[in-house]
């Protein structure tokens, strides 16, 4: 590990125009007081329609660590914070949401476990501050996900956290398009350890997810991570097989050794239906896997950049 280090600060951020001043300004006072630098501040505007984006361009010309990448359009999230990945120059790069939920005053305590030689930093969010709902969401998606993933992802660890620039290089390795950051993160492997923190709630603004869009991202997690979905239909249709051979044996003998036929219109009607059902949902789960693996084959960016202020483009 670098005896002192430079930091680099990621944030995506999208329509955040009532938060973006305290948060660079609380950013910016915390790299004050770190040893070393020159440090940085890379910002991703995900393609916002109010006024966050004149925001940063001031802010960049009276700070000269201040990157702003404008992307062309909202991309994302994810896809916004694989932007900032890609044009931070630290040894040790902080992501952090911009909407001051991911407190800046942690980072100093991420960089105490970098210098004990840790690659990867991570918040575990102990408390959240939420609704009950969301956070009962957010409990069970994590439980689910660990059950399914291939590789070993923490509990209820975010996005915010530090990694250092050899993780980060590796995840720049990983040119998939549904991009599931904290699964990455755990997949590139290296020591990591959780920091836990409580999990305020937003400083300014609005949560820019919908429902749906979390759905969309819980899915992206799941499907980028598992193929047990898939197992699963070859489980059940195994199943299938089982019983309708034991029934058919079963009514071979009724006819053959009782003389009669069995007969049963509902049951008959109960069975095509539902068998019917699980065909097409799983022919929905493998169109799942095959509609990803079109997007991947097209190799598009994950973003465009329309420009980059305070610094020129690598
Ligand atoms: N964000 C983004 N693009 C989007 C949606 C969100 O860059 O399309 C940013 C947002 O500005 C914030 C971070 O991603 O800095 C997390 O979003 P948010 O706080 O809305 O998510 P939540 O904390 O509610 O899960
Ligand atoms: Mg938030």
């Amino acid at each position: 590990m670098i005896e002192r280090p430079r930091i680099s600060v990621a944030v995506p951020l999208y329509n955040e125009e009532d938060g973006v001043t305290e948060l660079l300004w609380r950013v910016g006072a915390v790299l004050d007081g770190l040893p070393g630098g020159p440090h940085e501040i890379v910002i991703v505007d995900d393609g916002s329609i109010d006024g966050t984006l004149r925001l940063l361009e001031s802010a960049a010309a009276g700070d000269g660590r201040l990157t702003v990448i404008s992307l062309s359009r909202n991309f994302g999230h994810q896809a916004a914070l694989t932007a900032a990945l890609d044009h931070v120059s630290g040894d040790a790069v902080i992501i952090m949401d911009g909407d001051l939920q991911d407190p800046p005053e942690l980072i100093p305590t991420f960089l105490e476990q970098y210098a004990k030689g840790f690659d990867v930093v991570y918040a575990q969010r102990m408390q959240r501050k939420e609704a009950w709902w969301l956070r009962l969401s957010f409990f069970l998606f994590y439980r689910i996900f660990r059950q399914l993933s291939n590789v070993p992802v923490p509990l209820d660890a975010g996005d915010f956290g530090l990694m250092s620039k050899r993780v980060v290089e590796a995840l720049r390795q990983a040119p998939e398009r549904h991009r599931f950051l904290r699964g990455l993160r755990s997949w590139v492997g290296f020591r990591q350890v959780a920091v836990p923190v409580e999990r305020p709630a937003r400083a300014a603004g609005t949560t820019k997810y919908s429902l749906r869009r979390r759905i969309g991202g819980a899915l992206d997690g799941i499907f980028a991570f598992s193929i047990l979905p898939i197992r699963a239909a070859a489980m059940l249709g195994a199943i299938a097989i089982a019983l309708s051979v034991a029934f058919a044996l079963y009514a071979l003998y009724a006819k053959l050794a009782l003389h009669e036929s069995r007969s049963g219109f509902t049951a008959l009607t109960m069975l095509i239906t539902f068998l019917s059902g699980i065909n097409l949902f799983f022919l929905g789960v493998v169109g799942e896997y095959v509609g990803r693996v079109y997007e991947e084959v097209k190799r598009r960016p994950p973003y465009v950049i329309g420009r980059i202020i305070g610094r020129p483009a690598r």
